[in-house]
């Protein structure tokens, strides 16, 4: 038996992170976890596990259980499940919902949901309610009226970057028996913590910031209370249903934890300076960002959010889409691509992915700020805004 490896308790979440949740190989001494890329564990002679536990990588191994610990440790959670991508972790968190039950879900949310929910509930007998969650009494007397099973908030959403009130919406559950999951892709657990606002589960594409270089799909699941019937069955969902995160990617994932709280600081300090620039700028109608005091959520942002939030905003550009395009094809250090909370700068045409009838107006662009300098980001919108 090995001598305990570190002491983590009590540390900031800073330091949990650059120590990837602390600890050193037992065998080895190294800083550095080793990839797990066994898929199977031995037994010995009177067929007793060598390490019980470890049995087969789809259920588990020492390398998910120690980056899930330390997102369950940020997100201030009892347990935490790796999944193949985000979508994996809606899905199972979705699944949880029986055929002939009811999903809520907050409506003008990440494409990608909204049409996974809309499949999947129409293929398993699952009701299912799209209502604006940021508008309070409007989502109570809908949770009245619909009595859901779950409940799915996204906060802050993508890309209309509306503000749900968690601690508000998870007592109408609570009252309702409601099960609450929040995604906070677009937040990172170091800003917004669901769980100690009364969520029972936070989701998180591992895409997006945790992992923070744009180099691998993940997902992950955080629940309040591992007790319950609903965390079974996603642990359930996961080992049987097998979307695991593979051992590479897990062990990238942790990799770029070490550096998170560094990239979301940066990120959110570009996000604000931004936003505050093209708020000012005269060829923008609106930016959509809940560090902004004409965000109509502003206050609730300030009340959920600490220290800054979020790298993620939409701009309307004065005109229509062909201005909104021409200012995406003039800009250099913004990238046109989809996606977020990488450490490059994007930008993205929302109505060219969802298209006619999404809601997403023509002259939206969204953006996902870097970690690059300030000054470049705002010079490269300044000339881009100069083309129309
Ligand atoms: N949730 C949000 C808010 C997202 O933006 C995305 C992807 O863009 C997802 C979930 C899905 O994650 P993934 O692409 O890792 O499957």
């Amino acid at each position: 038996m090995s001598k305990s490896t570190s002491n983590t308790t009590g540390l900031h979440a800073d330091s949990l992170l650059a120590h990837a949740g602390g600890g050193f190989d037992p065998t080895t001494g190294a800083v550095v976890p080793p990839i797990q890329t066994a898929t199977t564990f031995v037994r010995d002679e009177d067929y007793e596990l060598v390490n019980p536990g470890y049995i087969y990588s789809r259920d588990s191994n020492a390398l998910y259980q120690k980056t899930e610990r330390l997102i369950a440790a940020l997100e201030e959670g009892e347990d935490s499940r790796l999944f193949s991508s985000g979508m994996a972790a809606v899905a199972a968190v979705a699944r949880s919902v029986r055929p002939g039950g009811t999903l809520l879900a907050q409506s003008g949310i990440y494409w990608g949901t909204t049409l996974f929910l809309r499949k999947h509930c129409a293929r398993n007998n699952i009701a299912l309610v799209e209502a604006d969650a940021s508008d309070l009494d409007a989502f109570h007397d809908e949770m009245s009226v619909t009595r859901p099973d779950l409940v799915w908030l996204e906060v802050p959403s993508n890309p209309f970057l509306k503000i749900a009130d968690i601690q508000k919406i998870s007592e109408l559950c609570r009252q309702s028996g409601a099960r609450l999951a929040v995604d906070a892709t677009a937040a990172t657990p170091l800003i917004l913590k669901p769980l100690a606002l009364g969520a029972d589960l936070v989701m998180h594409s591992a895409t997006k910031a945790l992992n923070g270089h744009s180099d691998l799909l993940g997902g992950v699941v955080t629940t309040a209370d591992a007790s319950t019937d609903t965390w079974t069955f996603i642990c359930e969902e996961r080992q049987n249903a097998g979307a695991v995160l593979g051992s590479f990617e897990t062990w990238l994932l942790l990799r770029g934890l070490r550096t998170l709280s560094l990239r979301v600081e940066r990120m959110n300090k570009n996000a604000m300076a931004l936003a505050e620039y093209l708020e000012a700028h005269s060829k923008i109608d609106a930016v959509l960002y809940p560090g902004l005091a004409s965000h109509a959520q502003h206050e609730l942002a300030k009340a959920q959010m600490t220290g800054g939030f979020g790298s993620l905003m939409s701009v309307l550009v004065k005109g229509g889409k062909a201005d909104a395009l021409k200012v995406a094809g003039a800009l250099d250090v913004f990238q046109r691509a989809t996606s977020l909370g990488g450490t490059e700068s994007l930008v993205e045409h929302r109505f060219t992915i969802e298209g006619e009838g999404s809601g997403i107006p023509e002259n939206l662009l969204r953006l996902s700020l870097g970690i690059e300098h300030c000054g470049d980001l705002i010079a490269d919108f300044d000339q881009a805004l100069a083309a129309i």
